[in-house]
């Protein structure tokens, strides 16, 4: 760890890495994980791999300790005043994503259903899109754990990776990160059909390897015939999106023709496409089954040149064109993002090397403008970091770690009629994060609101002033008017 930690950040980032090393090590004294090794080992990989994508120091310290607050004694006050509150901030974020996940104990009971909840819940607690970060490099080394847990335990962290942790990475186009989870997702949930699969790619990858490798070998001399610069290399599909592609080719491999894919990287955007020109000179085109996906992007961002072409030898082979820069978005996505600086992204544009980010992903550009300026000023602001997506909701949560939404400058009412209108119209006041607050409170992105009900309490007019949503507005009318209904009846002498 602090071998590879010094080839990438400085002496003094390095000693606070060492420093959180020791704080980790003295607060998970004693613990031991599944396996048996020392608990230590699992923040210790889960900082590894967040070095691995090159993730600024924050995030490695962060990675570090982020068992801390949940598993001992260490506190969130002790977390900041020794390495400072972004660090405190994201850890923080990591133990709210993990207490409102065991909150919702019965997987079955969030998923499907509520896994968009989970999911927006995961963006919203880590407005800093680093907590997610964190939170996928903490999944990953659990799923590569993952044979020390009882079978049971195995199959349901398995699903809720395939569920919710893999679409999270493609959401943030760490197209890696996405394949590794669901390939140990896919071994998980459904081994025989996983090494089925796997038999069968590797007796076909057998038979083409070296009919590909005689491809490879024409292209490369026609590309240095033109004096293109490039780098070449395979790609072999993942067993699981083979097993889903097979899926619906009736199980037959030799119809599955992006079993492997050659991968040219070149320099800028216009040699992508004259690469583009070599390869259909060469080969025969499928032209059906060209995809620019530079001048559309994928939802998540993913840009590239895929063409489906066929040799003189009849062999049917994908290329994918792309520069440096897609291919290192492709890869590591959101992550690649803190590497990648305001004026290397300017610098990328000016020279071609990437087209326009798609509208929906424009809070990237905002992300790293603010990561830009925080670098310059060494003075970084959470604020500026929060996500545009959810802008105007606040999420609050129940005791039991249950989620909800509600608009900015909600109530505890609001709050209340949200989780049911019969618990409202009983509320008798509010804890709000284990303290009394008034029914004018109120509230904050992040709170834990617990309603204290009595058998007594009605519902008055007076709450009006305390609501802010429609939903909540007409409950509470619906229960007044109720209400006096009720009253006039039992003040009017009963007829007999
Ligand atoms: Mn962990």
């Amino acid at each position: 760890m602090l071998q590879r930690a010094k080839q990438q950040y400085t002496n003094d980032e390095v000693l606070e890495i060492e420093h959180a090393l020791d704080v980790a090590e003295k607060a998970h004294k004693g613990q031991k994980r599944a396996s048996g090794e020392p608990y230590l080992m699992h923040p210790l990989a889960v900082a590894c791999i967040l070095c691995d994508w090159q993730m600024d120091i924050d995030s490695v310290l962060a990675g570090i300790l982020h068992d801390t607050i949940e598993d001992t004694d260490i506190n969130l006050e002790q977390l900041e005043s020794l390495f400072g509150r972004d660090v405190a901030f994201l850890v923080d974020g990591v133990t709210k994503v993990g207490k409102a996940r065991s909150g919702m104990r019965d997987l079955t009971t969030y998923l499907p259903g509520t896994k968009d909840n989970l999911s927006k819940l995961m963006i919203a607690v880590g407005q800093d899109v680093r907590v997610l970060i964190i939170k996928l490099a903490d999944r990953l080394h659990n799923m590569q754990t993952l044979e020390h847990m009882p079978r049971e335990k195995q199959k349901k962290i398995a699903r809720e990776t395939m569920e919710v942790f893999a679409p999270l990475a493609d959401r943030l186009n760490m197209g890696r990160v996405r394949v590794q989870l669901e390939e140990l997702a896919f071994r998980y949930m459904m081994p025989k059909d996983f090494a089925r699969t796997k038999t069968l790619m590797d007796s076909r990858l057998k038979k083409s390897q070296k009919k590909l490798a005689t491809v490879q070998r024409e292209v490369e001399a026609r590309l240095k015939d033109e004096k293109i610069e490039f780098e070449m290399d395979g790609r072999v599909k993942s067993v699981y999106s083979t097993f889903k592609k097979l899926d619906r080719l009736d199980g037959d491999i030799d119809r599955v023709h992006d079993l492997i894919a050659l991968r040219i990287i070149v320099d800028d955007l216009s040699t992508c496409y004259l690469v583009l020109g070599v390869l259909h000179e060469l080969f025969t085109p499928f032209y059906e089954r060209i995809k620019d996906y530079v001048a559309q992007p994928k939802q998540n961002g993913y840009q590239s040149l895929h063409t489906t072409v066929q040799t003189d030898a009849g062999q049917i082979v994908e290329f994918q064109v792309r520069t440096r820069e897609m291919h290192d978005y492709a890869e590591r996505g959101f992550a690649a993002s803190f590497h990648y600086n305001e004026s290397k992204l300017t610098e990328a544009y000016k020279k071609g090397a990437i087209a326009k980010l798609p509208a929906n992903l424009s809070w990237i550009l905002d992300l790293q403008e603010a990561a830009a300026k925080a670098s310059e000023h060494k003075k970084f602001d959470a604020k500026k970091f929060r996500m545009n997506l959810f802008k105007d909701r606040i999420f609050i949560y129940s005791p039991k770690g249950d989620i909800w939404d509600l608009p900015v400058g909600a109530y505890p009412l609001d709050f209340a009629y949200r989780v049911h209108s019969d618990v409202a119209s009983h509320a008798s006041g509010f804890k709000v994060n284990g303290v009394m607050k008034p029914f004018s409170y109120v509230l904050q992105h992040g709170d834990v609101v617990e309603v204290l009900t009595s058998k007594t309490a009605k519902p008055k007019a007076q709450w009006k002033e305390y609501i802010a949503t429609n939903h909540a507005k007409e409950k509470l009318r619906m229960q007044l008017s109720r209400e006096s209904r009720g009253m006039l009846e039992r003040l009017l002498p009963r007829r007999k």
